[in-house]
């Protein structure tokens, strides 16, 4: 079943609005008609919908079955990605979305190869059209936010708004801790997930973290490249909540 995306301005108590390209899409590429029915996510929710009929620039649709498809972790999980080059962060978005991710943001460690150019931060626009395009294949309730990339330190400011931190570290060792650190988890917790780049993190940086309340954890003997690391920690920590909360 197709699903789309609307702001709560489109959503008007059971009747819903679908407008832009969107609209275009339903009329002329699916050429959908009145009746059909399609699942409009708006508000962290997806409601089943039926097409009511069609204007000149919009589908008016209403609300046949709330919360039809409820795809959300019972956590909120925000990753920390170490700036790795482009391509592979497109394949973290893209994962770290159908993971259930709600956002991601990349951040210029110590060791990052790719430095950020504030000025010409052309980049940012093309990562949320991933995280949209994720989102809908992947049938989330919302689209993650992508934002613009920021230096290790502007991050720490943000650690302090979750519940917990993961740090997955490559010179850790054992895996109690990993096991440890996932009974932790707790139904609507804010959880953190944060990945050093290609070049791993430094030693004075897990330091860091681990004194804001990081509990630093091993992922395994193997030394996983950044994009494995991170679909690796967001896997583990959405198969535990799945399962367990
Ligand atoms: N340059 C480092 C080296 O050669 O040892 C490897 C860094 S790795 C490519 C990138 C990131 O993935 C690490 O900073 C860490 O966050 C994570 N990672 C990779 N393997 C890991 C492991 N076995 N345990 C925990 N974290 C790991």
């Amino acid at each position: 079943m197709y699903n789309f995306f609307i702001d709560k301005e489109d959503a008007n108590k059971n009747l819903r609005y679908v407008k832009g390209s969107d609209y275009n899409h339903i009329k002329n590429v699916l050429r959908m008609k009145e009746g059909d029915t399609v699942l409009i996510s708006c508000l962290n929710k997806s409601d089943l919908c039926k097409i009511i009929s069609f204007g000149e620039d919009f589908v008016l649709l209403e609300v046949v079955e709330e919360n039809y498809n409820d795809t959300a972790l019972p956590l909120s999980v925000y990753l920390f990605q170490g700036l790795p080059k482009s391509d592979k962060l497109e394949l973290i978005i893209q994962k770290a979305v159908e993971l259930g991710v709600d956002k991601i943001i990349p951040v210029q460690t110590n060791r990052s190869i790719v430095k950020i150019d504030k000025k010409k931060d052309n980049k940012t626009a093309r990562y949320n059209t991933i995280a949209e395009s994720a989102a809908k294949q992947s049938k989330r309730n919302s689209i993650p936010e992508v934002i613009p990339a920021i230096t290790f330190n502007e991050a720490l400011p943000l650690l302090k708004d979750l519940d917990l931190l993961i740090v997955p570290y490559e010179s850790h060792n054992g895996m109690e801790g990993t096991l440890s650190t996932l009974r932790e988890l707790k139904k609507d917790m804010k959880v953190g997930v944060f990945i050093g780049p290609e070049g791993g993190f430094e030693q004075k940086e897990v330091d860091t973290l681990s004194c804001l309340g990081g509990k630093v954890i091993s992922l395994g003997k193997r030394i996983l490249r950044t994009e494995t690391a991170s679909i690796t920690a967001l896997s583990m920590l959405m198969l535990y909540a799945e399962i367990n909360l």
